[in-house]
């Protein structure tokens, strides 16, 4: 227990400075780009379009980082409405299912108002389908179900995919643990943090070869 609270610490000292870096490096980022597509405007080029998208990645990540470090001081708790939540994120989500041939069903039971903020719990619902979507590469099944149990609001996304072995399912909190050549290794450490701003909890079953399903647990609004 005292060895978890050490990592957590540092990882919050860690990750300040992660932000400050990323911050410092946003200004000459964005002025790069800048100069960039004024380049390429007079002399378009392949290797100009290779370093925009480059940079964009980069923008990606940096965000990503900031995202993690944000202190939580101007974030607004609302009694919301989860199914309505995950009705949003759906439809948001339909158009890249269907290109990967995934069909997101669900099952959302009637259920108490959640205490939350609703970006968040979208932010996490929508890193948890794409990372779902990336483990079918030949399409599949995603099913979100709500439901009430013991003073809790339960979610659970399950997938058809490729699954996660034993070893790994210890490691996605790491940041940058990715199996992915363009994976980040960031997104599910920010599903933590955020599920476990809003005292919920998230944890990940799955077999291999068959599918994986995230857990999460939210308390009811008060
Ligand atoms: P990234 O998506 O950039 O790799 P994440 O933090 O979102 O980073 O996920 C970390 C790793 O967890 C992924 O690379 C993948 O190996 C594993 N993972 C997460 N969700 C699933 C899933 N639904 N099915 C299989 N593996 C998953
Ligand atoms: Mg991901």
């Amino acid at each position: 227990k005292n060895n978890q609270i050490k990592q957590l610490d540092q990882l919050g000292a860690i990750g300040q400075m992660a932000a400050g870096i990323a911050h410092e490096i946003k200004n000459p980022l964005t002025t790069i780009k800048g100069f960039v597509q004024l380049l390429s405007e007079q002399a378009k080029s392949e290797y100009s379009d290779i370093i925009l998208s480059e940079l964009e990645r980069i923008e990606f990540i940096m965000g990503e980082i900031l995202l993690l470090a944000k202190p939580q001081t101007n974030i607004s708790f609302k009694k919301e409405n989860l199914n309505k939540i995950i009705l949003e994120v759906m439809s948001f989500m339909h158009p890249e299912a269907t290109i990967h041939d995934v069909v997101l069903n669900r099952n959302l039971a009637p259920i108490p108002a959640v205490s939350c903020e609703a970006k968040q719990i979208k932010q996490v619902l929508i890193n948890i389908i794409k990372n779902a979507i990336e483990a079918m590469p030949h399409g599949g099944n995603i099913r979100i179900k709500t439901y009430y149990s013991e003073g809790f609001i339960r979610m659970n996304i399950i997938d058809t995919g490729k699954g996660i072995s034993k070893e790994r399912l210890q490691r996605l909190r790491e940041p940058f643990y990715t199996d992915k050549e363009k994976g980040t290794g960031l997104g599910l450490m920010i599903c933590y943090k955020l599920i476990e701003d809003h005292h919920g909890t998230l944890h990940f079953t799955s077999e291999e070869g068959k599918g994986t399903c995230v857990h999460i647990k939210l308390p009811v609004a008060t």
